[in-house]
């Protein structure tokens, strides 16, 4: 396996492999601090094509001002392991001035990826201005260096799914994305980087989310379709104190639109933030419904 660090570099690295023969190319975009949940991706994408690429990048763009890029955990070392054992080709590690120009570091701008307002202002979007633009750019930069012909998301950011499977269509990107199941902890908090925030006494408090959308998937599942009773159950378990809940919303899974009536395919999304330490650790979670 080999760790590149400059775009151009994995240009030619990928040239290379591909040699004349057609091979095909799978990417799995991460921001590293690696966990069982991008393996599973890790692991899909390294079976189903000839090259397997993972991308380990804090990406500057998709931050606010206010969050955690600066102490987001970065664990090349230990991530470039975890992925040579599952049989990656390629660890693609850029540093922020490998990817953005002199122009961004002295302007803080970028020529960025805009999906529409209405699209990426709402769930996670309405307290992270900006964050899907910087996410949009920062994929499609790299769909561009590596020309892959599959690229793997989770669920778990099913907002970010459904928001990169629309700029693929928009902007004709030539490849096909692979949305892969959130994978959960045995007691069903969803794994993520975030969690290694989390102290003994929050994570328990953290537990409230995933257990508020199996409450709520339960009751679907009982015939109850009107999303406001859905809702307000999954609310009764965050009203705790150390947890704030951040939204609770159903939306189709077709176009990210509010419904009131489960009568098509719905998912139900949470964002909640909790107490730990001095900080607020913001997760989020969801459950298709
Ligand atoms: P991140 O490093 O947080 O940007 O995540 C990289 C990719 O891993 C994204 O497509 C996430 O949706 C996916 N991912 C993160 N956590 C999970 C999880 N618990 N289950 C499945 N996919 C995940």
């Amino acid at each position: 396996m080999k760790i590149i660090h400059k775009p151009n570099d994995l240009r030619s690295e990928i040239e290379k492999l591909k040699n004349t023969k057609g091979l095909s190319v799978g990417l799995v975009p991460t921001m590293g601090a690696l966990h069982d949940g991008h393996l599973s991706l890790i692991k899909k994408c390294v079976k189903e094509n000839d090259i397997a690429i993972v991308s380990d990048f804090v990406n500057p763009t998709q931050f606010g001002p206010n969050e955690d890029y600066a102490k987001y955990p970065r664990t090349l070392e230990k991530d470039s392991a975890l992925c040579s054992e599952a049989g990656v080709d390629i660890v693609f590690a850029p540093a922020p001035e490998d990817i953005y120009d002199e122009y961004y570091f002295k302007h803080k701008e970028t020529t960025l990826i805009c999906p529409p307002y209405d699209v990426v202002n709402k769930l996670c979007g309405k307290s992270r201005p900006g964050h899907f633009d910087g996410v949009c750019t920062i994929v499609g930069k790299l769909f561009n260096i590596t020309k892959c012909n599959r690229a793997y998301f989770g669920k778990k950011d099913a907002q970010q799914l459904f928001i990169i499977k629309k700029m693929v269509k928009d902007l004709y990107f030539d490849l096909e994305i692979i949305g892969c199941p959130i994978v959960r902890e045995e007691d069903g908090l969803a794994l993520s980087s975030r969690n290694t925030y989390l102290t003994a006494e929050s994570r328990n408090l953290a537990l409230n989310i995933s257990q508020a959308l199996f409450k709520a998937k339960e009751l679907f599942d009982k015939g109850i379709k009107e999303a406001d009773t859905l809702i307000d159950t999954a609310l009764s378990y965050l009203e705790k104190p150390g947890l704030e809940a951040e939204y609770v919303e159903i939306v189709a899974q077709e176009n990210f639109e509010k419904i009131d009536t489960l009568n098509k395919k719905a998912v139900m999304l949470i964002a909640a933030k909790v107490d730990s330490h001095e900080a607020k650790i913001r997760l989020i979670d969801n459950i298709e419904l």
